[in-house]
């Protein structure tokens, strides 16, 4: 498989004054070509209107860079749980914001959402994930053209959608199950233990089986601060965890992986993006540890 099939990409902001188009902006510089962006502050439900975010330009600037709509993908802010079986106020919030989100992300041309299934909050996660079925049946349009991508968990606090079976639990008892689908985190399902440096094979046919490998929808790439199992959600930069860059490629380059739309979500250097020499070292599968340190000396 070549580097030229590659959809990779990475995290980007979306700010003033030219919203979407910055992002984009964003992530050409990088040679990107997909990328992930929050409608706002990822621990807030405070949104401009759609109307405000250059939309029309933004799409034009997608087609002249050749740039498919699929590969832009959306994350739900991370304050919002279905989860919550604890607090009805709370589980109304998720409800009634994940609804705007969705419609928000159908008026930009967005077809992929990004969703953290939930946490339990003090309840036993068999009662989380009933409550996550709910919320996403309650929230869910009924023409919707959205899919909404849940991503596995690492497993820290309460947190559900931490193993496959979860989340084929969630799918197979939505009333749409065509609109639901999976996004793996490699640094997540490392730390929930699945061994990606020395299983991946079996990871991807276990994923295959209980799921269905056209429900992976999207992919964060990220190194894992952790060893296997940890359940601590550290994300590092490629080959500064514990997955390391080969398994990094081995995974991004698998033959059942290459269609994928790839993200990175590794920290900042210094306040320096990596994603420039990152997205690089993936394309050309050629590590350079030095350009990474070389950002955190400034
Ligand atoms: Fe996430
Ligand atoms: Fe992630
Ligand atoms: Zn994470």
């Amino acid at each position: 498989m070549e580097a030229k099939d590659l959809i990779i990409g990475c995290h980007v902001a979306m700010k003033a004054p030219k919203y979407l188009l910055n992002s984009l902006q964003e992530a050409l510089s990088y040679g990107a070509n997909a990328f992930m962006i929050y409608t706002g502050a990822p621990q807030n439900t405070i949104r401009k209107p759609t109307k405000d975010l250059f939309i029309t330009e933004f799409q034009q600037t997608l087609k002249t860079n050749n740039i498919s709509i699929d590969n832009v993908i959306v994350h739900a802010p991370y304050i919002i749980n279905l989860g919550n079986s604890v607090k009805p106020s709370t589980f109304q919030l998720a409800v009634d914001f994940l609804r705007t989100e969705i419609i928000r992300c159908q008026d930009i041309g967005i077809k992929t959402l990004v969703l953290h299934p939930g946490a339990a909050v003090g309840a036993l996660p068999q009662v989380a994930l009933d409550q996550i079925v709910k919320g996403l049946d309650a929230a869910c349009l009924p023409n919707q053209t959205l899919k909404i991508a849940l991503e596995t968990m690492s497993g820290k606090g309460s947190e559900v959608g931490i193993n496959f079976e979860q989340l084929q639990y969630i799918i197979n008892n939505v009333k749409q199950p065509n609109l639901i689908g999976v996004c793996w985190d490699t640094c997540h399902l490392s730390d929930a233990g699945y061994d990606l440096n020395n299983n991946l094979d079996e990871v991807i046919n276990e994923f295959d089986h209980l799921i269905g490998l056209e429900k992976l929808f999207v992919m964060h790439i990220n190194d894992s601060k952790n060893p296997l199992g940890s359940r601590k959600d550290r994300h590092a930069n490629l080959g500064m965890g514990y997955l390391g860059f080969e398994t990094l490629v081995n995974i991004i380059y698998h033959p059942k992986l290459i269609n994928k739309i790839k993200i990175l979500e590794t920290p900042w250097i210094n306040d320096q993006s990596p994603y420039l020499h990152e997205i690089k070292m993936i394309r050309t599968k050629q590590y350079n540890k030095d350009i990474l340190l070389a950002l955190g000396e400034k």
